[in-house]
C-alpha cells in the first residue's frame, strides 16, 4: 500500500475506515451461512496509470441473482452497486492489483434460519491481491472425496457463503494430501469444477467444459473464456464430461476471478499430456491477461476503468 492508498470498506450504507467495518458474533448470517458474495478484480495498468475493473456490471448482476435465488430481500441495482463501488475505490486510491468482496447478509440479530423476514444489508472490502494460485508452473490436483452439493440441496448457480464449506472440505483435502487443487464430480458422477474455480478440457483442439447441470457456479471468467475461444475460432462445447476423460485430456485449465486461467498439471496422479502448458490454454491465458490489463482494445467493453 502506498502512502496515499487508504484501507476502506462500504459498509452499513458508508464508506469507513475498513477497521471500523466489522458485525456482532449474534449476526444471522456469521451463525447460519445466509449471505451471497461476490470477487471482482482489478487489475492496474501502469502504462495507463488506471486501475481496470473486470465485468463489473455483470458480478453484481450475478450477486443479485444470488440473492433473487435465496430471497434475501435487497433492493439495489447493478448500476447503484458499480457505482458505490468505484466511489469506494477512487476514495481508496489502490494502484496496484486488487480484489473486492461484496458481501450481502443476514445482518439482523437473530436465531432461526431463514431467509425470508429477515433484514440484509451490503458490506464491501478491498484487498490487494495478485496470483492466487500459480498461473506458471502447472497446478497438481485430486478427485475429490466430497461431492459437490446439487442444486436441490444449496443452489448451485447462487454464489452463497454456506456452500463454501462443501469448498473448504475439498481444498483442505487436496492441500493436506501435498497438492494444489480439489476436482469435483457432481451428484451423477460427471465432473463438475474446483473448489472455488471453472475446470475446462481440451482434447483434439476442442474445448469442453461442463454445463450448468453439473452444479457448477456459472463463472464469469468462464462465460469471458466461452467467447474468447470463439472469438479465436476454437470450437467450445457445455457437455458432461467423465471422470476419466480429465486423465486422457491433452489440456486441461481452470477459470476463475481468483485463480484467473491457470493449467493443471496432475489429475490424481496422473500427468496430463506431456506436463507442460498446452498451445491452446496458453493463447487463452495469454489473451486473457492482455484483456483484463487493458491491452486488447476490442474487449475494453468487459473493463470499468476507476480513474
Ligand atoms: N466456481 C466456484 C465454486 C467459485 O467460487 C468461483 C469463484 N467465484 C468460480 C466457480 C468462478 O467464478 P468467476 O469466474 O465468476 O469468479
Amino acid at each position: 500500500m502506498t502512502t496515499n492508498t487508504k484501507n476502506l470498506s462500504y459498509f452499513e450504507g458508508k464508506i469507513v475506515p475498513a477497521e471500523e467495518a466489522n458485525i456482532s458474533i449474534q449476526t444471522h448470517a456469521f451463525q447460519y451461512g445466509t449471505a451471497v458474495f461476490g470477487g471482482i478484480r482489478g487489475y492496474y495498468n501502469e502504462s495507463k496509470q488506471n486501475l481496470f475493473m473486470f465485468r463489473l456490471e455483470d458480478h453484481f448482476q450475478r450477486l443479485l441473482n444470488s440473492a433473487k435465488i435465496m430471497q434475501l430481500q435487497f433492493d439495489k441495482t447493478p448500476r447503484e452497486l458499480v457505482s458505490i463501488t468505484l466511489d469506494l475505490l477512487k476514495q481508496s486510491n489502490y494502484k496496484q492489483n486488487i480484489y473486492i468482496r461484496p458481501i450481502i447478509y443476514t445482518s439482523a440479530l437473530q436465531l432461526s434460519p431463514r431467509f425470508h423476514d429477515v433484514k440484509t444489508e451490503i458490506a464491501i472490502y478491498i484487498l490487494k491481491l495478485d496470483d492466487y494460485l500459480d498461473t506458471q508452473n502447472g497446478l497438481t490436483t485430486m478427485v475429490s472425496t466430497w461431492q459437490r452439493f446439487s442444486d436441490n440441496q444449496i443452489p448451485t448457480l447462487a454464489k452463497a457463503s454456506g456452500g463454501y464449506v462443501n469448498s473448504a472440505l475439498a481444498k483442505s483435502e487436496a492441500v493436506q494430501n501435498g497438492l494444489d487443487e480439489a476436482i469435483f464430480l457432481d451428484s451423477r458422477g460427471f465432473v463438475s469444477e474446483g473448489s472455488a474455480e471453472n475446470i475446462f478440457l481440451v482434447r483434439n483442439n476442442e474445448i469442453s467444459t461442463p454445463s450448468i447441470v453439473s452444479s457448477i457456479l456459472e463463472g464469469i471468467t468462464r462465460k469471458s473464456i466461452l467467447t474468447i475461444a470463439s472469438d479465436l475460432g476454437i470450437k467450445v462445447t457445455e457437455r458432461d464430461i467423465s471422470r476419466s476423460e480429465l486423465y486422457i485430456a491433452d489440456e486441461i485449465f481452470f477459470s476463475g476471478t481468483g485463480v484467473q486461467v491457470a493449467w493443471v498439471k496432475e489429475v490424481d496422479r496422473r500427468k496430463i499430456a506431456a506436463g507442460q502448458i498446452g498451445s491452446i490454454t496458453k493463447q487463452l491465458q495469454t489473451l486473457f491477461f492482455q484483456i483484463v490489463r487493458g491491452e486488447k482494445s476490442e474487449y475494453m467493453s468487459w473493463l470499468t476503468p476507476v480513474y
